[in-house]
């Protein structure tokens, strides 16, 4: 008997902060429980209401920087000067269990998968799952209205991330799909039919032949 797999999906999903990214992420990963949230490590101090091993594993920069001598992470990067990181293992562990993976992470990050993903020697299996989503704030204006707006961050926090965010916003062609955040609800409907057009890709499919009985 012939059947059809669905290989797992590598979601990789950026924005500038304040593009309403998290937000996102967190009702995909509620909606569906198929999709495993990929656990970062960083050396940034937990906000109130973070759990270590849950949002983010915190490592001290000594950890962290034993673990890029290891080879053990996918991808890491310096973000508003903290360092963060994926482990191989997180990634690889949900795969092998024939779960889809979302990643949130920033566009230096996204960049270093997608060189990854196009190296000639042997990482077919990752280009195969692969798919990046930016999703981009409608105006600078709105996004500085919102970064105010949610009074987590000082003023000069907030001056910086409103550079990065300009310069994180030129990387928006590199991805393959964007969305503009407008309106949450319309863009939430947007993420989940990439999510539902991606799983049906032919190229996720593998065929298998199960002896019949
Ligand atoms: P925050 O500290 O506000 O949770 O995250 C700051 C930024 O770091 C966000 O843009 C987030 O996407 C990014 N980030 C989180 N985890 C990782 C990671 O493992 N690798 C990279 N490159 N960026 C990450």
């Amino acid at each position: 008997m012939i059947t059809l797999e669905r290989r797992p999906l590598l979601m990789v999903v950026s924005a500038p902060s304040g593009a309403g990214k998290t937000t996102l992420c967190d009702r995909l990963i509620t909606e569906f429980d198929s999709i495993t949230y990929s656990v970062s490590c960083t050396t940034r101090a937990p906000r109130e209401g973070e759990i270590d091993g849950k949002s983010y594993y915190f490592l001290a920069q000594e950890e962290f920087d034993e673990r890029v001598r290891n080879g053990e992470f996918l991808e890491h990067a310096v973000v508003h000067g903290n360092h963060y990181g994926t482990l191989k293992e997180t990634v690889h562990e949900a795969l092998a269990a024939g779960r889809d993976v979302l990643m949130d992470i920033d566009v230096q990050g996204a960049e270093q998968i997608r060189e990854f993903v196009h190296e000639d020697s042997g990482n077919d299996w990752i280009r195969d799952i692969y798919v990046d989503i930016f999703i981009a704030p409608p105006s600078m204006h709105d996004l500085q209205l919102r970064l105010w707006g949610r009074g987590k961050d000082e003023q000069d926090v907030i001056q910086r991330r409103l550079v990065r965010a300009q310069e994180e916003l030129q990387c928006w062609k590199d991805y393959q799909y964007v969305i503009v955040n407008d309106r949450i609800d319309d863009s939430y409907h947007a993420l989940r039919c990439i999510l539902f057009a991606e799983r049906h890709r032919v190229r996720r499919f593998t065929l298998s032949h199960v002896p019949s009985a």
